[in-house]
C-alpha cells in the first residue's frame, strides 16, 4: 500500500458553515496530496501537506506546452455520517487513459485510490451536508521539467486538491440555455478531445464568451470536421429524449467519456428505456424540435450532475424544449444519481465507495 507522509497544517482555516453559498471552486481545504515523478525512479514521495502555493521554474514545461491532465469527482456525507465517493474507479481509469494520450506516466490505480481516500478522510470535516453541496475532488498532473523544447517531460507532479462546493451553474437544476456553436470547434477525432486536459478548455473559451454575450450559459459543440453532428457541451455530455428514446452521441474519439454519461446510460437501460448511442445530426435535432418529438434535453457531468436544457439556439433559430422547464426523466435521473451519491437510494450497482 502507498506510504503517505502526513504534514499537518499549523494554520487551519475556518470551515464554511451552512450559510455559506459555496460558489463552485472558490474555497480549498487545509491539505493537499502531492507525489513526484522522476524518470528512472517512478512515482515517489507521496505526501499530504498543507494546501499552499507551489514553486516551479518559469521554464516548467506545463506552462509552455500544456502537458497536463486533470480529473473531477465528488465525495458526500450521508445522513448517518458515512463518507461516500462516487465511482472513483472510473475516474482513475480515465485519468490513465488521458495520461497515455498525453505521454504522462500512468499512476498505479491502487495508489491513486489510496491517495483519494486518505485525503478525503483527513479533510472529512470539510464535506458540506446542505442539499446540493458536496466535496469536489480535483486530481491533476503537471509536467515540471525546466525546458523549452517539445518532448514529454521527465518529471511530473501529481496533486489532489479539495473544494467544498454548491451548485456548478447559478441556475442549479433550473434549465439552461444552450448555444450550438457553428463557427469554432473544440476537438477533432485523433486529437485530444477524449482526454481530460486543459487544452480542450482553452480551445472552448472564445465560443463560450460569445455565447455568454448572447445570453447563453453553455456551448454545445458540433464535430470538428463537418460541423454537422452533435458532440458535447464543454464540461458535460449531452442527452436527448426523442419520441421516448434516450439518445446520446456515441463516443467517437473527440468526446470526453463522462462518468455521469455512463451512469445515465446504465440507469435508463435499467429502467427499460430504449437507449441509443449513435451519431445525432443537428438537422435531426432541428426536425425533432419542430415536430415536437424532442421531449427532453439534459447535460450530464460530475459538477452539475444533471443539467436540464430549456432552450437550444442554432444559427438564427431558437428552440424551446418541451415547456422550457425540467423534464420528467431529467428530474428522475437527478434524484436517483444524487440519491445514490448521498446514500438515500439503495446502490444496487455498487457505484459508491466508502471512505473509512
Ligand atoms: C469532465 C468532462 C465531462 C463530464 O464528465 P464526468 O465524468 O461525467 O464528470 C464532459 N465533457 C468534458 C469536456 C469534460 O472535461
Amino acid at each position: 500500500m502507498l506510504d503517505i507522509k502526513f504534514i499537518k497544517t499549523e494554520n487551519p482555516k475556518p470551515i464554511p458553515g451552512p450559510e455559506n453559498p459555496l460558489v463552485f471552486g472558490t474555497i480549498f481545504t487545509d491539505h493537499m496530496f502531492v507525489m513526484d515523478y522522476t524518470e528512472g525512479q517512478g512515482w515517489h514521495d507521496a505526501r499530504i501537506e498543507p494546501y499552499a502555493p507551489i514553486s516551479l521554474e518559469p521554464s516548467a514545461m506545463v506552462f509552455h506546452y500544456g502537458q497536463e491532465m486533470f480529473e473531477g469527482l465528488k465525495a458526500y456525507k450521508t445522513e448517518d455520517g458515512r463518507i461516500l465517493m462516487f465511482r472513483p474507479d472510473k475516474n482513475i481509469e480515465r485519468a490513465n487513459n488521458s495520461n497515455r494520450r498525453l505521454m504522462i506516466p500512468e499512476i498505479p490505480e491502487e495508489d491513486f485510490l489510496t491517495a483519494l481516500k486518505e485525503l478525503v478522510r483527513i479533510e472529512q470535516a470539510w464535506i458540506p451536508t446542505k442539499e446540493g453541496t458536496s466535496l469536489y475532488i480535483r486530481p491533476f498532473v503537471i509536467a515540471t521539467d525546466p525546458f523549452l523544447g517539445v518532448r514529454p517531460s521527465y518529471t511530473y507532479k501529481f496533486m489532489i486538491i479539495l473544494s467544498p462546493v454548491g451548485a456548478y451553474y447559478p441556475e442549479g437544476l433550473n434549465p439552461v440555455k444552450i448555444w450550438i456553436e457553428d463557427e469554432y470547434v473544440r476537438a477533432v477525432r485523433g486529437g485530444i478531445g477524449e482526454a481530460k486536459t486543459g487544452g480542450n478548455y482553452v480551445a472552448s473559451l472564445a465560443a463560450q464568451m460569445k455565447a455568454h454575450e448572447e445570453g447563453y450559459s453553455q456551448v454545445l459543440w458540433l464535430d470538428g470536421v463537418e460541423r454537422k453532428y452533435i458532440e458535447e457541451v464543454g464540461a458535460m455530455n449531452i442527452f436527448f429524449k426523442i419520441n421516448g428514446t434516450v439518445v446520446t452521441p456515441q463516443l467517437n474519439g473527440s468526446i470526453l467519456p463522462g462518468v455521469t454519461r455512463r451512469t445515465c446510460v446504465e440507469l435508463c437501460k435499467s429502467w427499460g428505456l430504449p437507449v441509443e448511442e449513435r451519431k445525432v445530426s443537428v438537422d435531426e435535432l432541428e426536425e425533432a424540435a419542430r415536430t415536437g418529438a424532442l421531449e427532453e434535453v439534459w447535460g450530464s457531468g460530475t459538477a452539475a450532475v444533471i443539467s436540464p436544457v430549456g432552450h437550444l439556439r442554432y444559427e438564427n433559430e431558437v428552440f424551446q424544449i418541451g415547456d422550457g422547464g425540467i423534464g420528467e426523466l431529467s428530474q428522475k435521473l437527478y434524484d436517483t444519481v444524487t440519491g445514490i451519491q448521498l446514500g438515500k437510494v439503495e446502490d444496487t450497482f455498487g457505484w459508491t465507495v466508502e471512505v473509512k
